[in-house]
């Protein structure tokens, strides 16, 4: 039989960490609360405890049964009985992260305390007697720095033994005096209806009424009297309701504990370096610029056109040479070896398909990895951890928690663990209004349409690059305002209680882990879901009929009798282009295709077939976009007879669209339904068919209405749109948004409030 032991802690005070160290698996890793929402199981990777298995639990500051993550920790702990808890508990934070140790202590499971972040417990002068604690508490203590990998080979002996003595001896406990005589009654009347080994623990859950734990005992209608019986006399005794009674108890206790075994290296007021710093980044004032500012630069750096931005030099380089010269060269070399004749349709497969569609997605990797870089590091010194406790400020002026801006600074990697991470909202109907706006925020599959749009038509503007930042978290402020007065989504902010991570130097390893796995996602999907979408791409790009003549469209056009004027004027005619534009591309069938429905973005500035058939790619995966771009702008220009890149591509696409008719692209595509993967996130979030077209219609309608402002409003504004229908249709969808952010809407009452739960225990 094999060993189970779980791994119960606080939040952010390392469990993920510490599991990782110990499994060798790659689990994510965030300097804040809410990242590990499910459990997650691992096999130790040392040979001698093969057989020993350890869950990561969710982070969790009681046992009570008020969140999601509360609920999951407890039910784990309670109904698989692990044989031994390791409870890591933050050294640099010990009064808050002993409370739950004191509840962990009385479920009578073998357990350890993991006194973990022991290097900044001593760089901070603080002095803990772990000896001292350890008598106090009656449990082991074992110092340990998960980051740095101290301590873990003596914790998890310590856990293996106490799994295998099944040793609880010696356990003191929180409570006193009355109390304790009150839980005895309990545990008696609880005898034989309760596991042996959780009575102590199941008699406290029922003095502080906790229903949960109460109905999964079944007790009888007399049995439940005498409990309140003995609750109720507690109660006028001591003037309390009782949970506040037992946290009181356990209040006491821990001070008394940490009084005699900690001593602060700082004077009581005395502010720390991470205290001066969060003075001035979470300021009032200061809080949101600094953070703008930040987002900036890292844009700036990873995709503007600065010369300090390697990021962007890298992709030029990977664009330009790698994916423009080499990777083609190299295939043209290959294929003329195999005597592959240019103008056939495996030639066009390799090349114009596949090479020219992965290759134009790949050749943004590396500003991928540059900006996933930069984002690691200020998630990993805990800067994001006050952007939320920032951003929660601002939130809650209009009725939202800061709890939902958390799955948004998942989101910023992917969509779908963003979703996810909108479990530990409780209030269910902001949760579903986090779902529904979580996946405006641009993911990395969205990158290499910033970094096109961008680099290519702008010139490599940092500002329209971090423009995309601010646009999705925009996107979801104003939506949360419209959404809040509506009655379905009405109600008070939930309360947000989020501990501020100590700032430290980041893990390196952490850091291009992260990054890592984030591109390595992306360079997988780039050999699968868009090589499959390039070839079916080129295919309907190669193949056509001209003249009512089947075949290859670049074959057909070079047949004199089919290209009549005649015919090159009907085409032009369809397609809504100059006669001198037509190219082989627009008698293809895909082109046909996107003539049907490319009407639909006309209003935004983009109705031509190509980013209509780019935009519908994109919602298989948004990496589609720039890779349709790739093959659909790579053909011969006879006209122009320069030497085939990845730059004169761009070109082409610059050739082709306005600016303001560019941005508002970039809009909509940022902006509209997820790709299917996100969808089908969102569906299992929201468990409801109905509500999950709600969220795909919403993001959509809103990606429009942005974009059809931004593309006839702003683009009157600079001077690009004449003034005409789409300007009056504009100004009144202008309008009717300021009309709906504005308006006083329905007012959330009474009921309303008693939607959230209460889960301030910090
Ligand atoms: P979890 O929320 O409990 O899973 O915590 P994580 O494992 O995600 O860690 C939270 C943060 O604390 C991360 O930034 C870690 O790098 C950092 N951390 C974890 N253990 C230590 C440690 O022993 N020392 C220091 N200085 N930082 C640590
Ligand atoms: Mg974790």
């Amino acid at each position: 039989m094999g060993i189970k032991i779980a791994l119960a802690g606080n939040p952010n005070s390392g469990k993920t960490t510490l599991f990782n160290e110990l499994t060798g698996s790659r689990q994510y890793v965030g300097n804040w609360p809410g990242v590990t929402v499910e459990k997650k199981e691992g096999k130790l990777k040392a040979a001698e405890y093969k057989d020993v298995v350890i869950q990561d639990l969710p982070g969790i500051y009681s046992l009570s049964p008020y969140t999601l993550e509360e609920v999951v920790s407890r039910t784990y702990l309670v109904t698989e009985k692990p044989d031994a808890i390791i409870n890591i508990v933050d050294g640099t934070n010990i009064e808050r992260n002993l409370y739950l140790t004191t509840q962990l202590l009385e479920l009578n499971i073998p357990m350890v305390i993991a006194l973990n972040m022991m290097d900044l417990v001593r760089k901070n002068g603080d002095k803990i007697d772990v000896k001292a604690l350890s008598e106090a508490l009656g449990c082991e203590v074992v110092e340990l720095s998960a980051l740095k990998g101290e301590g873990t080979d003596s914790l998890i002996k310590k856990a293996v033994t106490l799994a295998k003595t099944n040793n609880i001896s010696g356990r003191s406990s929180a409570l006193t005096g009355e109390v304790k005589t009150a839980i005895e009654s309990i545990e008696e009347i609880l005898k034989g209806q309760a596991d042996e080994k959780f009575l102590r623990w199941n008699a406290i859950k029922a003095f502080e009424r906790d229903e949960k734990a109460v109905a999964a005992l079944n007790l009888s209608a007399d049995k439940k009297s005498k409990i309140e019986e003995i609750i109720k006399e507690a109660e006028t005794n001591l003037d309390d309701d009782s949970e506040s009674i037992i946290t009181n108890e356990r209040y006491n206790y821990i001070t008394d504990i940490t009084a005699k075994t900690v001593k602060k290296g700082r004077a009581k007021g005395e502010l720390s370096v991470s205290d001066k710093i969060d003075r001035v980044v979470t300021n009032r004032i200061l809080g949101l610029p600094i953070f703008a500012a930040i987002m900036f630069f890292i844009y700036a750096i990873a995709m503007g056109g600065w010369s300090i931005s390697f990021g962007t030099r890298a992709t030029d380089f990977a664009n330009d040479v790698i994916f423009g010269e080499w990777v083609p060269g190299f295939f043209d070399t290959i294929l003329g070896f195999l005597h592959v004749e240019e103008g056939t349709v495996l030639y066009g497969l390799i090349q114009d398909g596949i090479v020219a569609g992965v290759g134009a997605v790949l050749g943004f990797v590396p500003q991928m990895l540059v900006l996933f870089f930069l984002l690691s590091i200020l998630e990993d010194v805990g800067y994001m951890a006050r952007v939320a406790f920032v951003m929660d400020r601002i939130f809650r002026q209009f009725g939202l928690s800061g709890k939902s801006f958390i799955p948004c600074l998942v989101a910023t990697g992917c969509g779908v663990p963003g979703v996810m991470a909108s479990r530990t909202i409780e209030n269910e109907r902001d949760r579903k209004m986090t779902i529904m706006t979580t996946t405006f925020m641009p993911c990395g599959a969205k990158l290499p349409i910033i970094g096109l749009i961008a680099g290519a038509i702008f010139g490599g503007s940092p500002l329209i690059a971090a423009s995309a930042y601010f646009i999705g978290i925009g996107s979801i402020i104003l939506s949360g305002i419209i959404l809040k007065k509506f009655k379905a989504f009405a109600g008070m902010p939930a309360p947000f209680v989020m501990e501020l991570p100590a700032y430290h130097i980041p893990s390196w390893v952490g850091v291009l882990r992260a990054t890592w796995e984030r591109g390595w996602s992306f360079i997988k999907r780039a050999g699968s879901v868009i090589v499959v979408a390039s070839v079916i791409i080129w295919f309907l790009s190669a193949f056509g009929i001209v003249n009512g003549k089947f075949g290859l469209v670049d074959n057909l056009f070079e047949d004199e009798t089919l290209i009549t004027d005649e015919y090159v004027t009907e085409l032009a005619d369809k397609m809504n282009i100059e006669e001198d534009e037509v190219n082989p591309m627009d008698a293809s069938l895909l082109a046909g295709i996107g003539n049907t429905f490319s009407f639909v973005f006309r209003p935004l500035g983009f109705g031509n077939w190509k980013p209509a058939v780019a935009t519908v790619t994109g919602l298989v995966a948004k990496e589609n976009v720039v890779g349709t771009f790739g093959v659909l702008y790579n053909y011969d220009d006879e006209a122009e007879e320069l030497e085939e890149n990845g730059d004169q591509i761009w070109d082409r696409v610059a050739a082709d669209y306005t600016p303001i008719a560019a941005f508002a692209f970039m809009i909509f595509n940022l902006l509209c339904a997820p790709c299917f993967a996100a969808i089908g996130a969102i569906k299992r979030e929201m468990n409801n068919a109905k509500w999950t077209w709600a969220a795909i219609g919403y993001m959509t309608g809103w990606a429009y209405v942005l974009a059809l402002i931004v593309y006839n409003v702003g683009g009157l504004i600079v001077g690009e749109v004449a003034f005409g229908i789409g300007t009056i249709v504009g100004f009144i969808a202008l309008g009717a948004l300021l009309y709906l952010i504005f308006r006083k809407g329905y007012v959330a009452g009474e009921e309303d409030k008693n939607l959230n739960a209460v889960s301030a225990h910090a």
